[in-house]
């Protein structure tokens, strides 16, 4: 039911009437319901939610194993350490997730926010510390309607209590993911946190409590972008869950034994559980709805009632609407298999890019202070300046090699040690008899070649400026 006023102060005779423009909240008490969808949630919620906050104490060579560590702008992401050069991968690694969303979605519709979605997880937990603390749904409302008394202060200040504790962990888990976690808790336990630190701490744990106490199912409504678009991936044999209206209406109460087809009702015997137990407070029999999150909660209650009542399972049901009408229902359908072939493509293209990616960058910075200069013995010498990027987890001993038109001398080390993660700066001079260039100019190409491992090579050219010859 729609609960909403008007828009704004109008005035009529001597009275005034404020109007809204928004619809007032009405707070949801959602029933505990335990069956098979509960328990797929939460054994999907629960290693979402440990890898979330165990990660960032998982340690690989003695460092963080995810760590986005910003001010030296590296990112360890377990044995790899990605640079802003590899950004690409990132923006592929992106594409690929929201690719991988739309192939979902076009199967089963929003299980993603149902089952694994961090909104709803915490949402869940929030719910236990809540169901904890003040009792199951009629409890709640009662404790909601009763005046202020201690019973009343000491179960929602416990429930408040609760809340902060999760969202704090969760808010120090996320900084931890850019403060290496070790040093942060001591931090934490002296107070000597860094106000950065500080304020993201805080910023998250105010998002976690407001998101997850009391935004809750609106932040699905009204925030998200997922919810937004997710209807036009929807087709006629997307599986969605849905209620069968042919077989549950006329809907209505019956007494038990009665022939209730006689009478001219339906399966549903109005029992409201479905809707009780619904997170998002609606009511599955108006038909598919875009707030739907497809959490399959009102499944299991739906068919507890029918096997008590005696009546096949699954007047609720994941299902196509085709399936609905009757009419045939194609799971593997073309749009669905151009998805998978599309991700599929993307992911060997991904993994490919990841498995060659070669962690050393070398930029050549040519001297332009003057193009050439002369030595005592007549020689043409050109000055380099070799940026090299070690960009591996461990440290390189690298050999510098010069390929061109001409047999080059090189003055300056051949040999060069770079720790991991580090950038280089190195000065090598390249000589050659002026009688031997045959053009004023003539490219070079540095190579950089890791002792260790041959396969760790990057090169880049650069020009070899002479005297001009008439
Ligand atoms: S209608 Fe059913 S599946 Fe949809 S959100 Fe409510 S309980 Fe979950
Ligand atoms: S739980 Fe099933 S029987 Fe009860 S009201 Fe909902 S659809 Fe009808």
């Amino acid at each position: 039911m729609v609960n909403t006023e008007e828009t704004h102060r109008q005035t009529s005779g001597d009275e005034t009437h404020v109007l809204y423009l928004y619809e007032t909240r009405k707070k949801i008490y959602a029933r505990r319901f335990v069956g098979f969808f509960r328990k797929l949630k939460k054994r999907s919620g629960i290693p979402l939610l440990l890898g979330y906050l165990l990660l960032p104490w998982w340690q690989i060579d003695g460092r963080q194993a995810v760590w986005f560590d910003l001010p030296e702008r590296q990112f360890h992401i377990l044995w790899m350490t990605f640079w802003p050069q590899d950004f690409m991968l990132l923006a592929w690694l992106l594409i690929i997730c929201a690719f991988a969303l739309f192939t979902v979605t076009v199967l089963v519709g929003r299980v993603w926010c149902g089952f694994s979605c961090p909104q709803t997880v915490w949402t869940m937990m929030f719910m236990g510390v809540e169901r904890f603390f003040e009792g199951g749904r009629n409890k709640r409302i009662k404790l909601d309607l009763a005046p202020w008394n201690f019973n009343k202060v000491w179960r929602k200040s416990g429930k408040h209590i609760g809340w902060l504790l999760i969202a704090f962990v969760t808010g120090f888990t996320f900084v931890a993911y850019f403060n290496p976690v070790r040093e942060l808790t001591v931090e934490i336990f002296t107070f000597s946190v860094q106000p950065p630190a500080v304020f993201w701490i805080a910023f998250f744990t105010a998002m976690t409590y407001m998101n997850a106490g009391y935004l809750r199912e609106q932040v699905c409504k009204y925030m998200c972008p997922y919810a937004r678009f997710q209807s036009v991936m929807f087709d006629s044999d997307t599986l969605v869950v849905s209620y069968d209206e042919v077989r549950g209406e006329p809907r209505g109460a019956r007494k038990k034994g009665s022939d209730y087809v006689a009478d001219g009702l339906g399966d549903c015997v109005d029992c409201t559980l479905c809707v009780q137990v619904c997170p998002v407070g609606i009511d599955i029999r108006d038909g598919l709805q875009s707030d739907c999150i497809s959490c399959g909660l009102c499944i299991d209650a739906c068919d507890a009632i029918m096997e008590k009542v005696e009546y096949p399972k699954k007047l609720i049901s994941f299902t196509t609407e085709n399936r609905l009408n009757k009419t045939k229902s194609r799971i593997l359908r073309p749009r669905l298999m151009a998805y998978v072939l599309a991700l599929a493509a993307m992911v060997s293209l991904f993994s490919y890019a990841l498995l060659t990616r070669v962690p050393l960058e070398l930029d050549i910075i040519r001297d332009r202070s003057l193009l050439y200069r002369e030595t005592s013995r007549g020689l043409i010498e050109n000055i380099y300046t070799l940026r090299i990027n070690n960009m591996d987890n461990r440290d390189h001993q690298y050999q510098i090699k010069v390929a061109g038109d001409y047999d080059f001398e090189m003055l300056g080390d051949q040999l060069v040690t770079v720790s991991a993660g580090e950038v280089f700066t190195h000065l090598l001079r390249l000589k050659l008899d002026p009688g031997l260039l045959k053009a004023g100019n003539t490219d070079v190409t540095f190579i950089l070649t890791s002792t260790q491992d041959e396969k760790l090579t990057d090169s880049e050219e650069s020009r070899f400026i002479g005297p001009f010859l008439l």
